[in-house]
């Protein structure tokens, strides 16, 4: 199974991407976390990627895109993976999808945690990291909003889209997502069978 999680900053979805790939057993494959590792070990790509992250902007498409197509290679995702944080613009999923349709695949269901935005700030204020200063949180939210919110109607014309509301435990939320993928129960059986 092939899933995407979209969301603003701060919506919850690293956690429920990883607690979902723990459940499906495939693996979760994060732009933020592969870009934050390459900062540390300050790795060519690390270097050109710092700058845009300490901003709250994205990062450019091309080093995403190759960063994704790469990774998705790998063995492990033969039975699936979970996009977390990519797709993050028109560009980026235009590219997901060339890329896929030519290996005759696709993304089978994006998840997509709606949570208000007052919920985001106050979540993104309290969590601590690096680039959550109130500048760039804001800077984030709104190149969210420029970005990456049009993707909603894109998977939707797509007919991918579930949208769960990203309010509650972490429990009730990840309920919420498997109740979500009751739908899609073949490919999920598959997968956990
Ligand atoms: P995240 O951990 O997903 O919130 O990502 C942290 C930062 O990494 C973002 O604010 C961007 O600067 C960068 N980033 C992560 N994923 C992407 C992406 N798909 N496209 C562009 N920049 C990204």
């Amino acid at each position: 199974m092939k899933l995407v999680f979209l969301g603003a900053p701060g919506a919850g979805k690293g956690t429920q991407a990883k607690k979902l790939c723990h459940f499906l057993n495939i693996p979760q494959i994060s732009t933020g976390d592969i870009l934050r590792e390459a900062v540390l070990e300050k790795t060519d790509l690390g270097l050109k990627a710092e700058a845009y992250m300490a901003q709250g902007a994205l990062v450019p498409d091309e080093l995403i895109i190759k960063i994704v197509e790469k990774r998705v290679k790998e063995p492990d995702c033969r039975d699936g993976y979970i996009l977390d944080g990519f797709p993050r613009s028109l560009a980026q999923a235009e590219a997901l999808d060339q890329s896929m349709s030519k290996k005759n695949e696709s993304i089978d269901v994006v998840i997509f945690l709606d949570v208000p935005e007052d919920e985001l700030i106050a979540r993104l204020l309290e969590r601590n990291r690096d680039d959550d200063s109130i500048e760039v949180v804001t800077e984030r939210i709104k190149v969210y909003k420029n970005e990456t919110e049009p993707l909603v109607e894109y998977f939707q014309s797509r007919n991918l889209l579930k949208r769960i509301t990203g309010i509650g435990t972490v429990d009730e939320i990840f309920e919420k997502i498997l109740f979500a993928l009751e739908s899609r129960k073949d490919s999920f059986k598959a997968q956990t069978a």
